[in-house]
């Protein structure tokens, strides 16, 4: 007799939960993915018969090493540090690395999870992959960080390579660290190869890498608007972190007639109910990259501009960008959005709503755009980097900016394509879907592996 889909999933987290016990992040994003996946495989027998899902729960491989470093009063330090190749089904794995001190095992899996769909979803040939360190980049010198990625990096060399695993950076992972860890990568193996992406632009790396997140998850954005006959122009815009991705999804905002009022770090928030003009992100920008200075410091150099400790989601908007990092809009503040006017939000950071946060936005009907779809961006011009190394060529930015608008308009498509209810299109249904066929019909063809 057919299973009912609640059946299926009740048994499917059970078994997941025995054998990833207090791994909740991972059971969080597992669940995210089959409360909507589960439905669909039921009516397809092909994938419950070989056990699909529940191969892809339990990552191909898990690397855990010990990085020992020097810090500069000689002290010896150690950190642990991490890769999941999740699945290598449709290509190599990729997926970013990151240094945090709130990177665990589980929150790795969770993002090597994720980044398995995402990266079907662009249609481009990549596997899923995610890795970091405990590691806290915050205080440190350069020659701390640069110490560190060394290290970090002659363990990690023997598990990667530009056909096996292709890293990028992700939080606390930018272009200072990727050229540290590619260098040390280049010295180990005497190798110059596309093994790592993000990299600088005199030695391999991409334009529009720095900028793709950010105007990905902007574009996914314009992309429901415009399916819903609205866009960007005139809209009030909540953003949060003042990092990579944020930064440029600031920017892309303001340039579509978007008002920012938000961006934040993990201090507090900023409120500039002015707007983040141009010249002002360029201020965040160097304050945050350059000098690695605390958000407050905006508030006390542009008048009208407040601080607040928390979170920015009480401030009353039509558009919000959660840029930072996972479970940083809850129910009770996903509630106060939507009673505050949000109409429309697009996930820069990976999982930053919960599951309470989800079922408000879906129970509202608002556009949701969910990460694995809207902060696809990045690691399809990743996927770019590395056609441009294998082939040793570098593409112009123009082409490079009609590549990455058309990747998200077809990730934009193939979520509509699965995830339309009637007049509402369910884009975390669809994006789960469609990220999921394409890897599973890949693991049918090569059998039980
Ligand atoms: P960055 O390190 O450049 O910036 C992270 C920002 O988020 C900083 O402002 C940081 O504040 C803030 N932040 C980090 N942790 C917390 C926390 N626990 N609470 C509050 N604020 C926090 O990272 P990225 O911009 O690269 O990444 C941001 C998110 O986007 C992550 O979820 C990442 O996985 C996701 N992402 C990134 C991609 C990329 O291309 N870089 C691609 C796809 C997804 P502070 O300065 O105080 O640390």
């Amino acid at each position: 007799m057919a299973i009912s889909a609640n059946e299926y999933l009740d048994n499917f987290m059970t078994g997941l939960k025995r054998r990833n016990p207090g791994e909740t992040e991972f059971h969080q994003a597992c669940y995210e993915v089959a409360s909507t996946l589960v439905p669909y495989i039921v009516t397809k027998p092909k994938y419950i018969e070989a056990q699909v899902l529940e191969r892809l729960t339990e990552p191909d491989r898990v690397v855990i090493f010990r990085v020992s470093w020097e810090d500069d009063k000689q002290n010896i330090r150690h950190n642990r540090g991490y890769r999941v190749q999740c699945s290598n089904a449709i290509g190599p794995y990729k997926g970013g690395i990151r240094f945090h001190p709130s990177v665990t095992l589980s929150v790795l899996k969770f993002l090597a999870f994720e980044q398995t769909f995402k990266n079907s979803l662009t249609g481009l040939p990549m596997g899923g992959g995610k890795g970091g360190a405990d590691f806290n980049p915050k205080g440190k010198s350069d020659h701390e960080v640069m110490r560190f990625c060394q290290s970090f990096m002659t363990e990690l060399h023997r598990y990667i390579g530009d056909d096996v695993d292709v890293p990028a950076g992700d939080i606390g992972v930018g272009g200072r660290e990727i050229g540290y860890m590619f260098g040390q990568y280049k010295r180990l193996t005497t190798r110059f190869t596309g093994v790592l992406t993000g990299k600088g632009l005199e030695y391999g790396g991409s334009k529009i890498r720095t900028e793709a997140t950010g105007y990905g998850v902007v574009y996914f954005a314009q992309n429901m608007m415009k399916q819903a006959g609205t866009d960007m122009a005139g809209k009030k815009v909540l953003v949060s972190g003042s990092g990579n991705v944020a930064t440029y999804a600031v920017e892309k905002a303001t340039q579509l007639g978007g008002k920012v009022l938000t961006m934040s770090d993990s201090s507090g928030y900023i409120y500039d109910k002015d707007g983040i003009n141009a010249e002002k992100l360029a201020f965040i920008q160097d304050l945050k990259e350059v000098r690695r200075g605390r958000i407050e410091e905006y508030a006390k150099q542009f008048k009208g501009a407040e601080f607040h400790e928390g979170r920015p989601w009480n401030v009353p908007c039509d558009v919000a960008l959660p840029c930072a990092t996972q479970n940083e809009i809850n129910g009770a503040e996903a509630k106060a959005l939507l009673k505050n006017g949000m109409k429309v939000i697009s996930e820069g950071a990976n999982m930053p709503s919960d599951q309470d946060a989800i079922n408000a936005y879906i129970d509202a009907k608002v556009l949701y755009g969910p990460s694995k779809a809207a902060n696809a961006g990045g690691v399809s011009v990743s996927g770019m980097e590395m056609s441009q190394n294998s082939a040793r060529l570098s593409w112009s930015e123009e082409e490079l900016q009609k590549l990455l608008l058309s990747v998200m308009k077809g990730i934009h498509e193939r979520c509509v394509e699965y995830g339309t209810e009637g007049k509402y299109v369910n884009y975390m249904k669809g994006a789960n879907i469609a990220g999921f066929v394409k890897v599973a019909d890949a693991m049918l063809a090569f059998g039980v592996a």
